[in-house]
């Protein structure tokens, strides 16, 4: 798709229509919401990279400018600090939506900002998107499917989420952002879009964030003991992140709305991780064991076969090829040098 031009003015005259005489065609302006974030800098980077013009808009509680700072001097990128909550004014193309924070420890940090960002920050970027006439991508996410009783999960599941707990904030926030979505569409015939994200990992994730990949890789890069919470025994299927970004472009370019879970397939306990870790970046890491945080589900796995058919989509590297690469970013971040400590 390609956006056009006027005087130097941005349209959205994008929508396959004819190209008023005086238009010149150019690449799209994409505005991408949490871009100075983990999933949000590297789709950043392929955006750029494939010759569109991006807006990041971010308030940097999870974020940092230090991802986008190889884009800074591109006249093709500009970032914007400030929170989806508030109105803003913008002419794109197409909306990423990212900006959440996706770590449990981050989102159950202030609760309510979690809840506002998912139901007013979405709300203002689907007053944007229905204003400037921009197709609009939501980044849900499996947490929609809470404590699934269906294994794996497919997009027809309706989920097992508790509506009061201390992850409500999230899932259900992400869940009311899913019916906004929808109902933008089906009311203001809005073209959206809707992925539903399983456990990602990768360079530039938050060292300190709690998740389990980044504090097994952490903990393991200090010599400290792997943190297992519960039995271990609990499951969850880990991303590249690169498979991601690739998934969420296919979705914003194709003709499908969705919901599409993107994730990899590959089911872990969290002992098995804990042995992919140690496998590759120290044998001797010692395992300690920690109680479960509340409401923890219990298993998690993608069926994946929608995307498949529908995208042409599905992962292509596996956790034993991914780990190393987001090792070597953690390693630098560390301990800030370029030693390979991986085997
Ligand atoms: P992240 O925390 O690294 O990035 C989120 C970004 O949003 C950060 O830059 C943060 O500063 C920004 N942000 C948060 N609240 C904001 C607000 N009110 N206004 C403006 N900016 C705000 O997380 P991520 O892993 O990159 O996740 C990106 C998106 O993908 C999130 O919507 C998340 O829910 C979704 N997701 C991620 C995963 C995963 O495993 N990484 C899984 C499922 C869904
Ligand atoms: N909005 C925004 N930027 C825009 C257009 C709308 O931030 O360019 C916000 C607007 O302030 C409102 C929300 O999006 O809070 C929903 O807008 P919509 O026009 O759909 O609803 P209304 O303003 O009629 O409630
Ligand atoms: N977990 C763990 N050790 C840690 C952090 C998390 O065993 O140091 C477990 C956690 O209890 C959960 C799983 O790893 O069962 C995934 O947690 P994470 O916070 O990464 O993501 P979630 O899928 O819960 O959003």
């Amino acid at each position: 798709r390609v956006g056009y031009e006027l005087n130097g003015g941005f349209g959205h005259l994008s929508a396959g229509g004819k190209i008023p005489l005086g238009l010149k065609s150019k690449s799209l302006r994409i505005l991408v919401t949490g871009g100075a974030g983990f999933v949000g800098s590297h789709l950043v980077d392929r955006l750029i990279n494939r010759g569109d013009s991006v807006i990041v808009i971010d308030n940097f509680f999870t974020g940092r400018k230090e991802n986008l700072f190889h884009h800074f001097g591109n006249p093709r990128f500009e970032l914007i600090r400030h929170d989806v909550v508030e109105p803003i004014l913008l002419e794109v193309d197409q909306i990423y939506h990212l900006a959440c924070p996706a770590s449990p420890v981050h989102y159950k940090f202030n609760p309510v900002k979690t809840i506002k960002t998912n139901v007013m920050g979405t709300l203002n970027m689907l007053g944007l998107a229905k204003r400037v006439g921009a197709r609009f991508l939501l980044t849900s996410t499996s947490e929609v499917y809470g404590d699934p009783l269906q294994h794996p999960q497919a997009e027809t599941y309706w989920g097992n989420v508790n509506p009061i707990g201390v992850r409500s904030c999230y899932d259900e926030g992400k869940r009311t952002a899913e019916t906004l979505t929808m109902d933008y569409h089906r009311g203001l015939n809005l073209e959206v879009r809707i992925a539903r994200i399983f456990n990602t990992y990768g360079p530039r994730m938050c060292i300190d964030d709690g998740r389990v990949v980044s504090n097994f890789v952490a903990q393991a890069l200090r010599k400290e003991p792997l943190t297992v919470y519960g039995d271990g025994k609990q499951t969850r299927s880990f991303q590249y992140v690169s498979d991601l970004v690739e998934g969420l472009m296919r979705l914003m370019e194709g003709d499908h709305v969705g919901p599409f879970n993107l994730g990899n397939p590959g089911e872990f306990t969290m002992l098995e991780l804990a042995k992919v870790v140690q496998d590759t970046i120290d044998p001797n890491a010692q395992i300690e064991f920690r109680p479960n945080t509340e409401d923890d589900p219990h298993k998690r796995k993608p069926d994946i076969s929608k995307a498949q058919r529908l995208l042409g989509w599905q992962p292509t590297v596996s956790l034993r090829e991914g780990l190393p690469r987001m090792v070597n970013d953690f390693r630098q971040r560390i301990f800030g040098d370029d030693k390979d400590l991986t085997v």
